[in-house]
């Protein structure tokens, strides 16, 4: 089994130059691989993102062990953690940063220790990554803004604000969010409220909520046609604030990460839209490439560029789906995310 778990981690060129085996008991076989996760109110990470890592680590070394942390939105505590990680003896990290400019410093740390790293869905800035491996977040914004413009022309309206809510400011994904949505909304006939745009500290719904209400205060319970909201926490919050304030009907709302709870806001009515973004791909592309590097091997996978400011980091960018009621069956469904029997346990 571990044979075959080392042939599929190989490129077809490595396979054919014979020394496979010859390392079987050297430490590339018993290597550790830290995996650094941002958050835990998401619920994606310690539902997804682990488990399928670490099985996809375990299929293709069975001797590796992963090191795993979660940040719970601190900053200084994922520094620690990945500190604490190459002290153990970590051969690679695999980095989702809570603060993607200030985690340069933990890169900077690894790279001193000739640890290489690879940036998990979130990109580093300013630092030098061996490894992005995310969606096409730019296009996660687009497919928001266009699924809520074609829905509010659908029931004909072609003006009104739009309240805008956006991700973590700490967070490099958020940006790129914001840009895709700007690219479709600017020039849509809707006017984005507020100015300058909202970003939410810490993807917290909590926070969304109460900027929802305050912006309900200021707009009106009809002042605003939609809201944008750049995931499904964020959206629930926002859900959560119109709902209190009596705002009926709801206005469409996205969102993003295919939540279960959203699902099944989705269905319910309440929610307009979310983006999948099939976890299992992402986590089990980021294990493969963690593993290969832990054993030198080589990596044949194509990738483009992306530059984090200070280089050209070679990417794998998937690509994100948007999800209405329409599609539910099609997408998480089909794709096995969740049973029918799991979205349908809402009252
Ligand atoms: C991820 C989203 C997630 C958000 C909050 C983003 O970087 O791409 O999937 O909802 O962070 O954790």
């Amino acid at each position: 089994a571990v044979a075959a778990a080392v042939l599929l981690a190989l490129s077809a060129a490595a396979c054919e130059s014979s020394d496979e085996g010859s390392d079987s008991g050297s430490s590339s076989d018993s290597a550790k691989i830290a995996l650094l996760l941002p958050e835990s109110q998401t619920t994606r990470y310690e539902q997804f993102d682990k488990p399928l890592f670490e099985a996809k680590v375990k299929s293709l070394c069975s001797g590796c062990s992963v090191i795993y942390n979660n940040a719970n939105q601190q900053s200084d505590t994922q520094q620690q953690q990945a500190e604490a990680a190459l002290n153990d003896g970590a051969k690679v990290l695999v980095l989702d940063p809570v603060d993607g400019a200030a985690a340069a410093s933990i890169v900077n740390t690894a790279k001193a220790k000739k640890v290489p790293v690879i940036s998990y869905d979130r990109l580093v800035t300013g630092a030098d990554l061996d490894y992005y491996i995310s969606f096409d977040n730019e296009k996660v914004g687009a497919l928001q803004a266009t699924s809520l413009v074609d829905q509010l022309k659908k029931t004909g309206k072609t003006s009104g604000n739009v309240v805008m809510i956006n991700g973590s400011p700490t967070d490099n994904n958020a940006k790129l969010f914001n840009k895709g949505a700007h690219s479709v909304l600017d020039g849509s006939g809707f006017k984005l409220e507020p100015t300058p745009d909202y970003f939410t500290p810490e993807w917290k719904p909590e926070n969304a909520q109460t900027f929802m209400d305050g912006q309900i205060s200021k707009l009106g319970k009809t002042g605003f046609v939609g809201v944008y909201a750049a995931n499904d926490g964020t959206a629930g919050g926002a859900i959560a604030a119109m709902k209190a304030a009596g705002v009926t009907p709801l206005p469409p709302v996205t969102g993003q990460d295919a939540e279960l709870a959203a699902i099944q806001r989705i269905v319910a009515g309440d929610q307009f839209m979310t983006v999948y973004k099939a976890i299992k791909p992402e986590a089990e592309k980021a294990a493969e490439i963690a593993v290969a590097l832990a054993q030198g091997k080589e990596i044949t996978d194509q990738t483009t560029p992306v530059n984090n400011g200070k280089e050209d980091v070679p990417s794998i960018l998937l690509t994100p789906v948007a999800v209405t009621k329409d599609n539910i069956k099609t997408t998480v469904v089909a794709d096995n995310f969740y049973t029918v029997a799991q979205i349908c346990t809402a009252d």
